[in-house]
């Protein structure tokens, strides 16, 4: 079993509108999670993963731990950090993604990572320009749209070597 399932068990526990979790290690997420620079979208794609971020850090409540989340009491405390948002960051850890379907938290997790990367790249060239709350709306609307999710999954499944299947699963 997974050491760090409590992540999943706490965030299912408290939202009931949830059926899909992703926890990664996500590397060009983890130095927003260290830092004061806030991940936020600035890429079109990215609108999924919603305005604010809330960075989660095991030390608040839990003092000096392996930083792994492997308990349900540490679990709820990141669920709580989550609140009702699709993404948290986790400190020097990496991040989890909550919706409600495999493909949306998929779909968010990508362009998590690939905002991130483009976010690095852009503060070294100066200030940056965020997408505005309600581009991230309408962004995130199109999104959400079935055949927008079905196109991505065929294509990273594709990628992956793997079927899509009768349904695109
Ligand atoms: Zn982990």
């Amino acid at each position: 079993m997974y050491s760090e399932r409590p992540i999943h068990g706490g965030i299912y526990e408290s939202r009931g509108d949830v059926l899909a979790v992703v926890h990664n290690h996500s590397p060009s997420v983890v130095p927003f999670s260290v830092t004061d620079t806030p991940l936020r979208p600035m890429f079109h794609l990215a609108a999924l993963i919603g305005p604010e971020l809330p960075v989660w850090d095991i030390r608040d409540n839990f003092q000096d731990t392996s930083l792994l989340v492997t308990t349900m009491e540490q679990g709820r405390d990141l669920a709580r950090c989550l609140g009702d948002r699709r993404v948290s960051l986790m400190r020097g850890h990496g991040c989890v993604i909550a919706g409600k379907s495999i493909r949306e938290v998929v779909m968010a997790s990508v362009y998590l990572q690939v905002n991130a990367g483009l976010l690095l790249e852009s503060l070294r060239l100066g200030e940056v320009k965020y997408l505005s709350p309600s581009e991230i709306e309408l962004m995130s609307a199109s999104q959400m749209r079935p055949t927008s999710q079905e196109r991505a999954w065929e294509y990273w499944a594709n990628r992956a070597g793997r079927p899509t299947g009768e349904n695109g699963r």
